[in-house]
């Protein structure tokens, strides 16, 4: 049996980084399943396919290999073996994802490579619906939230850092809209799992993110052996 970590929560809530350091520090893989999500989004948008058609998005599905390695400090994704990590991080991508992942088609392929990940090795994988859908069976599962405002602020940060040219408030309605499309939609919404352990992140800083998942693996850990 794999150790399952599986890490929930809305956009900019820190998920990914805390994860990349958290699966470091267990010396384990980090899978970012959204940035699954955004390589699909990415090729849709590079063969000019109309993301509202889902017959249009679900033709290519076939087609499209993804894989992630952790190399160093960051997970890498790769697009039918191309490394689209940097692609797939930009506001043309953060508009079409949300549309192009309730599709059916989509997630299921998608979540049977995630779940392929977890079943062959331990891993801290983090996502909408790693804690209800992907891997219920999840030895741990943690949901992470902040403020809109908050997680607004470090996703303006973030693409400015990467010279990204985009303006405060446009950031911030575009993760309103992504967070309102990522919980109402029919399949797979973000949602608290069953059994999740809440960490609100708003006035926490990285280092402090993952020395509370680091405790609490412990303690679980501890709850097993005895
Ligand atoms: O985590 P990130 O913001 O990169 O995710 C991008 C988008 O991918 C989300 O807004 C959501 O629409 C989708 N996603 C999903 N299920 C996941 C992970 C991400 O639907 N497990």
């Amino acid at each position: 049996m794999t150790l399952k970590i599986a890490i929930d929560g809305p956009a900019g809530s820190g998920k990914t980084t805390t994860a990349k350091l958290v699966a470091k520090r267990l010396g384990i893989l980090p899978v970012d399943t959204g940035a699954m999500y955004r390589a699909v989004s990415y090729e849709c948008l590079r063969r000019n396919i109309d993301v509202h058609d889902e017959k249009s998005v679900e033709s290519i599905i076939d087609n499209i290999n993804i894989d992630q390695k952790a190399i160093g400090d960051e997970i890498h994704t790769y697009l039918n073996g191309e490394d689209v990590s940097d692609k797939i991080r930009t506001p043309e991508v953060d508009k079409v994802v949300s549309i192009v992942s309730s599709y059916k088609k989509v997630r299921d392929k998608l979540v049977e490579i995630q779940r392929k990940l977890a079943n062959t090795q331990d891993v801290v994988i983090e996502g909408r619906d790693i804690g209800t859908i992907v891997l219920k069976d999840a030895d741990i599962k943690i949901f992470m939230k902040a403020s809109l405002k908050e997680r607004a602020k470090r996703r303006f940060n973030e693409l400015r850092a990467k010279g990204v040219n985009v303006n405060f408030e446009d950031v911030l309605r575009e993760l309103k809209k992504r967070d309102e499309m990522d919980s109402k939609r029919e399949l797979a919404p973000l949602k608290i799992p069953e059994g999740a352990i809440i960490i609100d992140t708003t006035n926490k800083t990285i280092e402090e993110q993952v020395e509370e998942i680091i405790k609490i693996i412990k303690e679980v850990k501890n709850k097993i052996h005895t």
